[in-house]
């Protein structure tokens, strides 16, 4: 089977469960585990960042962000597809009592215009604006990547109007594989940023959220108070460490994968339409409004694996487990489904 639903369902290699086992390990809660707090600390320097939190998904890594950023009865700004909005089993309205206000985006990118626009007058009978949530990459957007420089007028107006910026950077090592901007180029521009290690970069557990010292101070009670205060998760850190060592380079081989289906999927009579692919996230649209799943269960019967992403959408996710020769198994598949 070629296993092309998500980017999380990548398996340790054995270097990296090599590395897991030779984890020194203490308690996290207490602050003593070694290989924790070197992976906190590294990938805040890496971003520029003052400190960071280690979390056992991204989905809580943002769900702490937002409760940090907000009091109940705030507003986050954010895109109709946010993984904050759509993912997270409602938390955003429940773990934090905040409500959402979409702006219109082009595939998950929106511009500081419409968040100006966004920004509730302050009145006592309006809710309070207080946060502004991006993607990037955005994952319903089909990987799209963000231009920086419109995060930087987003900043601007987040500055003037006394709101935070939070970037879901569940793949942000995607997005910067993709335009070769830095770290500290993304850090310097938000006040706090969810990165996933369990997706493209192929560990099996876990994200780091950064930000300031006071920020990460109130984020280690709520990361508490949600049950996500880990033991001896150095030896999940381990994993995250190795990751970065030895699976960030590789990115690129990812997208270069998606973009050969992308290419072919653009010559196939039963495929309407494809998002234009950046990085490893492949959407496309069937022809005649065909249904999705009748299609995946022939694809699946195939040997590939994919999801519905609509009606009559599907998305394919390249990551780590898959090499060229699943790609050309792939193409091939899809070829002879006409
Ligand atoms: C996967 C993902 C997350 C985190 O998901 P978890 O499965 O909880 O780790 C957050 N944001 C985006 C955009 C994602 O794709």
């Amino acid at each position: 089977m070629i296993d092309l639903r998500s980017d999380t369902v990548t398996r340790p290699t054995s270097a990296m469960r090599a590395a897991m086992m030779a984890a020194e390990v203490g308690d996290d809660v207490f602050g003593e585990d070694p290989t924790v707090n070197a992976l906190e600390e590294r990938i805040a320097r890496l971003f520029g960042h003052e400190a960071g939190m280690f979390c056992p998904s991204g989905t809580m890594a943002n769900q702490i962000a937002v409760n940090i950023h907000t009091r109940p009865g705030d507003e986050v700004i954010c895109d109709e597809g946010a993984h904050i909005y759509r993912y997270e089993g409602g938390g955003t309205m429940v773990n934090s009592g905040c409500s959402v206000k979409f702006v219109p985006s082009d595939r998950g990118r929106f511009t500081a215009e419409r968040v100006q626009e966004a920004i509730n007058d302050d009145q006592q009978w309006l809710t309070r604006t207080r946060l502004v949530n991006f993607e990037n990459t955005c994952n319903r957007g089909g990987g799209a990547v963000w231009d920086i420089a419109e995060v930087d007028r987003i900043k601007a107006i987040c500055k003037t109007n006394g709101l935070a910026l939070h970037m879901d950077g569940a793949r942000i090592f995607n997005a910067m594989a993709a335009t070769g901007e830095s770290p500290a180029d993304w850090g310097a521009r938000c006040d706090t940023i969810s990165i996933c290690l369990s997706k493209g970069l192929g560990a099996p557990v876990g994200s780091v959220l950064i930000g300031s010292k006071e920020l990460m101070r109130q984020a280690r009670r709520v990361r508490k108070r949600l049950g996500g205060g880990m033991r001896q998760a150095g030896l999940l850190a381990a994993a995250c460490h190795y990751a970065l060592d030895h699976h960030v380079d590789r990115l690129k081989d990812d997208h270069r994968r998606a973009a050969l289906l992308e290419a072919k999927l653009l010559t196939l009579p039963y495929v309407s339409s494809v998002m234009p692919v950046r990085t490893n996230i492949v959407i496309f649209t069937l022809a005649n409004k065909q249904a999705a799943e009748p299609f995946l269960a022939k694809l699946n019967h195939r040997g590939v694996r994919a999801v519905a992403f609509g009606p009559s959408m599907v998305r394919m996710v390249l990551h780590l487990d898959v090499d060229d020769k699943d790609i050309s198994h792939v193409i091939t598949q899809l070829t002879d489904l006409q």
